[in-house]
């Protein structure tokens, strides 16, 4: 094998050389996250610092490796805790078993659970791995709590649910820009994403509620009259 053949099997490694570099010195610097990636879950705060959870249980009955633990509590009449009956009295999540599906966010009825994009934490004891309440639910500010063994950089902690970012729920593009969550404490009304709908240009994407999409879909598909 001559030189030329030598220099020939270098051909590609000198091409890469003037390449932008993709290789990111991890830990040290992160790679942004995907929009919808799942991570560490929190329990948001209504916008007045009310708990969104209501202790009643279905993200634990959806849970398919049931490492969600949930008990309800009357709220008591003289200082609600959430603006439902009931509130979550114990809430835990054991993240020795988590899969993070996410399936525990698609049942909750009021986006109290929702997934931050914080996957850079490790325990040396069981007891670490399982959050209580007092781990989940966001701080005064609305902000996730950021515990001694996790690794939390500067804003990401203003991404905890993506998911609600999703503009098709039911998978229908039509629900493109419709925006059908409530405010979370530290964030207030969370817009909605766009670019699933093609038919759908960014500025047409509107805030209006998802009643009134819904009545106008059903009068569509089965006429009548929805109040
Ligand atoms: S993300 Fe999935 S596995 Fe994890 S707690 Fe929620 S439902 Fe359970
Ligand atoms: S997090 Fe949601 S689904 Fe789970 S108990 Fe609370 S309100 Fe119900």
């Amino acid at each position: 094998m001559g030189v030329l053949d030598g220099l020939k099997g270098f051909r590609l490694t000198f091409k890469q050389i003037a390449e932008p570099r993709v290789t990111k010195q991890y830990p040290e610097e992160k790679r942004e996250k995907p929009p919808r990636f799942h991570g560490r879950h929190v329990l948001n705060r209504y916008e007045d610092g009310a708990e969104k959870c209501i202790g009643c249980e279905l993200c634990a009955a959806v849970c398919p490796v049931r490492c969600i633990y949930v008990r309800g509590k009357d709220n008591p009449p003289d200082s609600p805790v959430s603006p439902g009956e009931r509130y979550g009295f114990v809430y835990e999540i054991n993240y020795l078993r988590c899969i993070h599906c996410d399936l525990c966010v698609e049942a909750c009825p009021t986006e109290a659970i929702t997934e931050s994009k914080m996957f850079e934490f490790s325990f040396t004891n069981r007891e670490d791995a399982i959050y209580t309440k007092k781990e989940l639910l966001v701080d005064d500010n609305g902000m996730p709590r950021q515990l001694p063994w996790e690794d939390w950089r500067e804003g990401e902690e203003q991404l905890t649910s993506a998911w609600m970012r999703a503009t098709a729920p039911q998978g229908d593009p039509e629900f493109e820009g419709v925006v059908s969550w409530s405010g979370e404490l530290g964030f207030g009304v969370r817009p909605p994403e766009s670019g699933q709908n093609k038919d759908v240009e960014p500025a047409e994407v509107n805030h209006f509620s998802l009643r009134e999409v819904a009545a106008s879909k059903i009068l569509r598909r089965y006429g009548g009259e929805v109040h």
